[in-house]
């Protein structure tokens, strides 16, 4: 997407505000192509100072510059210890200096050792995982991406930056932009989803978010982008494993949003802890140097993961320490996270000319630029003014939760509810100031959750003893089946039942894969008792991941996912399941019938034989008298799954109905260089005002390789009240309709392509076709 395209449309709210109100028309770009924003530092004055510096360190202090500590490995250890490595430049910055409400001034007396105390007074940076929040945690990053909403993202990591540097921390290790097509995958919770355009879009979003207008502002926090390159592809979804991607794929798909968010002016890339067609990304040359500085020309530095230096003996990649800071120092990493192989032992490489002087030099220099960059040589010091938690903080949170939750049923608009039904609030995940908040929260606190039943009392008033409470079961993997008699009480006196159910936090995140995606302990056993009872039953799922719902969506009227919305979801979920707002939000990844239809995504090739839904055979229809092989209709399907899956990507519903309508393309024949422009109409046929996600998607016809059956290029967010319509407009540069063909080079083919603007990716309604000629 180009840059000043992108952020004419997202970041600039007057004019976003200007096309609203006065055109009742939205353009979107979506191209590619942009400035590395730390372009800007490599000006001959940074250049000169980082020079001087350099000049005067030794080599030791130059190898400390590139070491990355834990703080927890100090805990028990005497404090002056810690002192004497950071005064001796031993040591180039901390990750996870823990919060002490009792000693705000944490930070800043370690910073003392550094710039008072040693000789060179080089600041040290402070890094943490902001992930979704700090102290006021927004939904999951899976589930901000389900908004589709780059503004609202970017504004979720400004109040994040906010919050961190009030702490002292000013390095995240995020955005985290690894593809996340398998849901098995427990990080899948921490990614922006399965496709390349919607999270490259929104981690550039969240990056101007964390790093504001002005890097080096004591509130800006620099972003990481992660995990470089391919951790989104471990094999069967378990953590750490190895990704196989062929080159082609790696290109077109797993780096463009690492360029993304680079161009968005990241200043940071963590290499990854899996192995990637052989080579482990923790030494990875042709990932950190050929395509990250020489192709790309970033100018920032790489920090490998956490111990990942050493893992690589495990890998059986290197044999020991030394043979792995040889390898990731000379691939091109600059910062060893926790492990200390580079501290011992470079020393010894450059002596004996294994590691050259000159890439010493490189990374410490690209270290120092980082941090004149952030102005921690101007502003080393925190303000020591904690600001957490603010109203408007709390605010944004509660927005970004509405706007992720997705709609996925509603059966006779079983949803919203009234006021004066009687509603049996029910099951593992209603009130759950912990669970709420997802995975990989350090600072986030279960005591300032904003929790769903005191959102009910406080909605509902004088009508509050329409809510009938009983949990069912104490946590979601329970099989305890004590709380059921009272939970069907509960439900026998109440008119609809909301269950609430999905996954607990720990069930993904890190280390946290599931090989049976399904609703965890007995809730299914539950939801059948309950079923049993014939009323209107909502399945309100909180989780990292999209469940499996096989035998449970037949018995639900309404089904709505939450993810883990954070401080603020019970409020928001107050507003959306009243009405008080109309859910918006797309499903940023597939949602899987079964773990066996895995993988399943959107943008699939078509294969010789492509699936439709009437040419195969289910199982249950397999004459059993048949026995020649090619009779249930040969294309590429499960006999048991079909080919779709349970809700495809983009998909979600509102409380009212849009109608699209008059696509219009201004061009039909285009050259490689033009762009297209293309409108459509939308309109609310409903009742109520609701936001719809307006999403384009193209196929190219032909290619020297197999192009997917469709990408998306472009989308957009339009709010319309009852009857409103509005033209949404796209421009389309026929630069983003790029691949790497069979030798591996960029370009944009001519020949023909299909278009469509579409509800979600399976929508076919509205298409057109287009040319790219010679
Ligand atoms: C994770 C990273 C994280 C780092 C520091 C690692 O285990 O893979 O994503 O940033 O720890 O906490």
């Amino acid at each position: 997407m180009n840059q000043k395209n992108h952020s004419r449309v997202f970041g600039n709210k007057l004019l976003w505000l200007f096309l609203i109100c006065c055109l009742a028309s939205i353009k979107v770009h979506a191209g590619q192509n942009e400035t590395p924003f730390l372009t800007h530092y490599l000006d001959p004055k940074t250049e000169k100072k980082i020079d001087a510096i350099l000049a005067q360190m030794s080599l030791e202090q130059k190898i400390g510059q590139m070491s990355l500590r834990d703080w927890g490995e100090f805990k028990h250890e005497n404090m002056d210890s810690v002192a004497e490595e950071i005064r001796s430049g031993r040591i180039g910055g901390f990750l996870n200096v823990p919060r002490n409400s009792d000693d705000p001034k944490a930070f800043n007396r370690i910073q003392i050792f550094a710039v008072e105390e040693s000789r060179l007074g080089i600041p040290l940076i402070f890094g943490h995982d902001v992930i979704h929040g700090y102290k006021t945690i927004f939904p999951i990053p899976l589930g901000q991406a389900a908004s589709w909403d780059p503004e609202l993202i970017e504004h979720g990591a400004r109040v994040a930056a906010k919050e961190a540097t009030s702490a002292g921390i000013r390095w995240t290790f995020a955005p985290m932009v690894d593809i996340g097509r398998d849901p098995r995958w427990g990080r899948v919770a921490e990614t922006l989803g399965e496709d390349v355009f919607l999270a490259s879009t929104l981690g550039a979003a969240m990056v101007k978010g964390f790093q504001g207008e002005d890097l080096s502002s004591p509130d800006s926090l620099a972003a990481c982008a992660k995990h470089f390159a391919g951790y989104g592809g471990v094999e069967g979804g378990r953590d750490y494993n190895t990704a196989n991607i062929p080159m082609r794929q790696l290109y077109d798909h797993h780096l463009p949003p690492f360029k993304a968010v680079i161009d968005a002016g990241a200043v940071s890339v963590m290499s990854s802890y899996s192995e990637l067609n052989g080579i482990p990304g923790t030494a990875d040359r042709h990932l950190m140097t050929e395509i990250l500085r020489d192709k790309w020309e970033f100018t920032g530095f790489v920090v490998s993961d956490w111990n990942s230096v050493m893992e690589m003996v495990e890998h059986g990649f290197v044999a020991d320490d030394r043979d792995a800071a040889k390898r990731s120092t000379n691939a091109g990493g600059d910062f060893e996270m926790h492990s200390t192989a580079l501290g011992n032992n470079l020393k010894d490489l450059i002596a004996k000319g294994e590691v050259s002087q000159d890439r010493i030099d490189s990374a410490v220099r690209r270290l120092l630029r980082a941090k004149i960059a952030m102005g921690l040589f101007e502003t080393p010091y925190s303000s020591e003014g904690e600001e957490f938690l603010k109203e408007d903080y709390l605010q944004a949170s509660k927005k970004a939760a509405i706007e992720s939750f997705v709609l996925l049923k509603n059966k006779q608009n079983v949803l919203p509810l009234s006021k004066k039904q009687k509603v049996a609030i029910i099951g593992p995940l209603a009130e759950v100031p912990y669970q709420q908040l997802g995975t990989w929260i350090y600072e986030g606190e279960a005591k300032d959750s904003h929790t769903l039943l005191p959102a009910l009392n406080s909605y509902l008033g004088k009508m509050k003893g329409n809510i009938n409470y009983a949990q069912g079961l104490p946590y979601s993997r329970s099989t305890d089946t004590k709380g059921f008699k009272k939970a069907i009480k509960a439900a026998k006196k109440s008119d609809v039942i909301v269950f609430f159910g999905g996954e607990e936090a720990i069930l993904t995140g890190e280390g946290h894969s599931r090989g049976d995606m399904s609703l965890p302990g007995a809730q299914q056993l539950l939801l059948d008792e309950l079923a049993k009872l014939n009323k209107p039953i909502v399945l309100v799922l909180l989780s990292g991941r999209p469940n499996t719902l096989e035998g449970v969506l037949d018995k639900v009227d309404g089904l709505m996912m939450a993810w883990h919305p954070g401080t603020m979801a019970g409020p928001a979920l107050v507003d959306v399941l009243y009405g008080e707002q109309s859910p918006s939000g797309k499903l940023p990844i597939t949602w899987p019938k079964s773990s066996g239809q895995l993988p399943v995504y959107y943008d699939h090739k078509a294969t010789g034989r492509p699936p439709a839904d009437d040419n195969y055979t289910r199982i249950q229809e397999i004459d059993p008298a048949v026995t020649w092989q090619h009779d249930p209709g040969n294309s590429s399907n499960h006999l048991d799954y079909g080919h779709r899956p349970e809700f495809p990507f983009g998909y979600g519903l509102s409380y009212t109905d849009f109608k699209y309508s008059g696509l219009k393309l201004d061009s039909q024949k285009l050259l490689v260089g033009d762009t297209l422009n293309v409108s459509i109409q939308i309109k609310n046929t409903g009742r109520r005002t609701a936001t719809e996600v307006v999403q384009l998607y193209v196929r190219d016809l032909v290619g020297d390789v197999t192009r997917p059956v469709k990408e998306l290029k472009a989308f957009d967010r339009v709010t319309l009240s009852p009857g409103q319509m509005k033209t949404v407009e796209f421009e389309l540069d026929t630069a983003t309709l790029s691949f790497h063909n069979q030798e591996l080079e960029k370009t944009v083919e001519p020949g023909r392509f299909k278009l469509w603007v579409s509800r979600h990716s399976q929508d076919e309604e509205n298409a057109s076709e287009f040319d790219i000629i010679e």
